[in-house]
């Protein structure tokens, strides 16, 4: 896990604007993916803050729109879902969603399943990963949130939009 987390720390820098194309000012961080320019005040955004600026002009959509409208690849998309900086919103056809590591379940964000995040700690919430554990999509037209079970200790992170999780 580590290596997919260096590689996907590198991404993101990759993506990171350094000058301002207005006036080729010095590009400052000023939080969620957003960097303003230090002379024009311009802001400029790194594929994090792409991603979450879509989601938060367009509301919630599946990685493949996000994908087409920003020209960010699906796989950097991904990246940031199992990482669990971005969720998959419910309501969506099975196949948009993650799967999990462990047991090849459905999941919205993150790398394992509730059940088997619960499995990996022992049955110990307290030793836990829910960096890790991302919640089960919610089946039915309902959009409902199934609360069992450690589920429901996954489920309570979510709001079913896509949004910034960290
Ligand atoms: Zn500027
Ligand atoms: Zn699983």
């Amino acid at each position: 896990m580590r290596k997919h987390m260096d590689n996907l720390t590198a991404l993101l820098r990759d993506s990171r604007p350094f000058t301002c194309k207005q006036c080729g000012g010095v590009m400052n961080y000023i939080g969620r993916g957003t960097y303003e320019c230090e002379n024009c005040k311009s802001l400029e955004y790194d594929d994090y803050g792409k991603i979450t600026k879509y989601i938060e002009e367009n509301g919630p959509s599946p990685a493949i729109t996000i994908s087409r409208a920003t020209g960010i690849p699906r796989e950097r998309i991904t990246a940031l879902l199992r990482d669990g900086r971005v969720e998959i919103p419910n309501g969506y056809n099975e196949s948009v969603y993650l799967t999990c590591q462990k047991c090849g379940s459905r999941i919205r964000y993150g790398q394992v399943c509730p059940t088997c995040g619960a499995a990996m700690a022992g049955g110990d919430p307290k030793k836990m990963d829910f960096g890790k554990i991302g919640a089960r999509p919610a089946t039915g037209t309902g959009g409902g949130v199934k609360k069992s079970g450690y589920g429901n200790l996954a489920d309570q992170l979510g709001d079913g939009k896509w949004r910034y999780r960290k």
